[in-house]
């Protein structure tokens, strides 16, 4: 941005682009401040078991307490992925599992940066015996991360592709690497009773990962009518809005 001022004078620079420039800016500086605070809190979602409703495991889900509200990841890890904090602040999230009972199997959420961040390995080794496992993107594949996987693997850890289907996503990508859980995406799961092509993606999802092993979860569930559609396609795991949105963990 300051070489568009340098570059074109003053006169021609974007007052819109300048505002959302300092709003980012602002954002970033508070966001550092909230992480140096610690003052980032875990909310808890529960994936379940279609047919009991029991949670087989908790996601955890980092929310930013700001203009008297709950700030949801989705409104900030965007800027935190693009500027490194996400760095930073996956660490801190880490070291707050650390804290939380065992009472659940808690899956983390990592961005690819955090994989290849030197420090990682170490934070995460203080979780072993913990039952957690760690959620991450197809995205993430792309990015030369295979040796920290297979340590994770190594290291007791279950690993979880997240998101599946919604973005670089290979057939491939289920056979070179070590995933116990595909978390298929919600877009899918919202083409349920609309799209008979969503219907399709599911099914033969259903089926490839029963051949390899894999458990298979449904996410972004909202409707009775979306789970009915999960149970009649012989789906075992769901989550989503219907079963229990992102709640305080206690403890955390
Ligand atoms: P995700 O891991 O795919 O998590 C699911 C997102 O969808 C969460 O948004 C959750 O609140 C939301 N969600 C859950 N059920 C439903 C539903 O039924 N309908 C709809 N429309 N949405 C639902 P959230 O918490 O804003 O998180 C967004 C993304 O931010 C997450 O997507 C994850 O990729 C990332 N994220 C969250 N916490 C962390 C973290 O600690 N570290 C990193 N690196 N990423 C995180
Ligand atoms: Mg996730
Ligand atoms: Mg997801
Ligand atoms: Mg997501």
């Amino acid at each position: 941005l300051r070489e568009a001022k340098k570059g074109r004078g003053i006169a021609y620079f974007n007052r819109e682009l300048e505002a959302a420039y300092m709003e980012r800016v602002e954002v970033l500086a508070a966001l550092e401040e909230a992480l140096r605070e610690g003052r980032l809190i875990l909310f808890g979602q529960p994936i379940v078991d279609l047919s009991t409703l029991e949670a087989v495991a908790t996601e955890v889900l980092v929310r930013w307490p700001r203009e008297g509200g709950f700030w949801p990841a989705g409104a900030f890890i965007p800027l935190a992925e693009e500027t490194g904090l996400i760095r930073e602040l996956d660490l801190y999230v880490l070291r707050r599992v650390e804290t939380l009972p065992e009472s659940s199997v808690w899956h983390v959420n990592l961005s690819p940066q955090t994989l290849r961040d030197p420090r990682f390995l170490e934070v995460a080794s203080r979780l072993r015996g913990k039952g957690v496992r760690f959620e991450i993107t197809e995205y993430a594949l792309a990015q030369g991360v295979e040796e920290v996987l297979k340590e994770l693997v190594e290291m007791g850890f279950g690993l979880v592709l997240d998101d599946f289907g919604q973005g670089y996503a290979s057939l491939n990508t289920l056979i070179q690497h070590p995933f116990c859980m595909v978390k298929m995406d919600r877009g899918f799961t919202a083409g349920l009773g609309q799209n008979p092509k969503s219907h399709a993606v599911l099914r033969a999802s259903l089926s490839l990962a029963r051949e390899l092993g894999l458990e298979l979860v449904a996410e972004g569930v909202e409707t009775e009518v979306q789970r009915d559609w999960l149970l009649r396609l012989g789906y075992r795991f769901a989550q989503g809005y219907l079963f229990g949105t992102p709640q305080p963990i206690s403890g955390s």
